[in-house]
């Protein structure tokens, strides 16, 4: 007999969450990634899927289905439309969800942030900066600076992006970590005057924070989205590791998949 539970991933936490769950005695883990990134870092001790799920409906049928005893969302901190589906579908098939979410990066002194709500409120506010943009919000996301003729970009991203995009843009295809020095020199070389990014979270891609605070260069910092109301979530793995063992020690939902036959 073993616990059957669903990792929805794509992230450095999802992959350590994973590993330390599939450590357990009975524990079977299935990590599902979007299947958007050609070469994806992966998880060693998984059963992996790839591709959505096909919304809400396509979600709850895949945990009944697969006898699914617990999901555990650590999706990115803005992959919002798998988070809304995971609460919505978890809750039609009666099965427990956790969501790990990393806490974003704090405000410090010395810091000149410009907290702005979406990806389209960052390219209406960029006028007020100057014209050279550092753009580490994501291939996904460049379509909302497409119209922003006045400013030339550095979009850094793991994939190439595709139209629509601005006209003028230099792409930088890295995966993190990155380093402050590093992120020093890319904007001193670029001469960038404005960086525009996601609150992310973790230890990664922080470097670009540190480095625009040394050059007192400004930051438009897309929010987060709201995690669904009365969504449980915890802040690291760790955390959603004890969530379930204590879970899984008193059974309640799905009883475990017999894959003994
Ligand atoms: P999203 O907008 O919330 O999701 C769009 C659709 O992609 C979902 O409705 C679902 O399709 C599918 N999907 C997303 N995550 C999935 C997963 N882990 N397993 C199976 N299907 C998934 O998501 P996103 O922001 O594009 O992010 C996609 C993936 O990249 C996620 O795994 C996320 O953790 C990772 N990622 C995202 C960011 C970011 O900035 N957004 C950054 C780093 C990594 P169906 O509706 O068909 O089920």
């Amino acid at each position: 007999m073993s616990w059957r539970v669903l990792v929805l991933g794509g992230t450095a936490e999802g992959r350590r969450l994973t590993e330390k769950l599939a450590a357990l005695p009975g524990v079977e883990v299935i990590y599902s990634i979007a299947g958007r990134v050609a070469a994806p870092a992966l998880p060693t001790a998984a059963r992996i899927r790839v591709g959505g799920f096909g919304g809400v409906d396509g979600l709850a049928s895949y945990l009944r289905d697969a006898g699914i005893a617990a999901v555990i969302d650590a999706t990115h901190p803005y992959a919002a439309l798998m988070t809304a589906a995971a609460v919505t579908g978890s809750n039609a098939a009666a099965v427990p969800l956790l969501v790990v979410r990393r806490p974003g990066w704090p405000e410090t002194d010395g810091d000149d942030w410009h907290r702005v709500p979406s990806l389209a409120a960052a390219a209406a506010a960029l006028g007020g900066f100057g014209e050279r943009v550092f753009l580490t919000t994501g291939r996904s996301g460049i379509a909302a600076f497409a119209g922003s003729d006045r400013h030339w970009f550095l979009l850094r991203s793991i994939e190439a992006p595709s139209p629509p995009m601005p006209a003028r843009m230099d792409v930088l295809l890295e995966r993190g970590p990155f380093t402050v020095e590093g992120e020093t020199a890319l904007m001193r070389g670029h001469r960038i005057d404005v960086i525009v990014t996601k609150n992310s979270g973790g230890p990664l891609t922080a470097a670009k924070l540190v480095a625009a605070r040394h050059l007192g260069l400004p930051v438009l910092m897309v929010d987060r989205p709201p995690l669904p109301p009365g969504t449980p979530a915890v802040a690291t793995p760790e955390d959603a590791v004890a969530w379930f063992t204590d879970w899984s020690g008193r059974p309640m939902g799905h009883a475990p998949v017999d894959d003994s036959g």
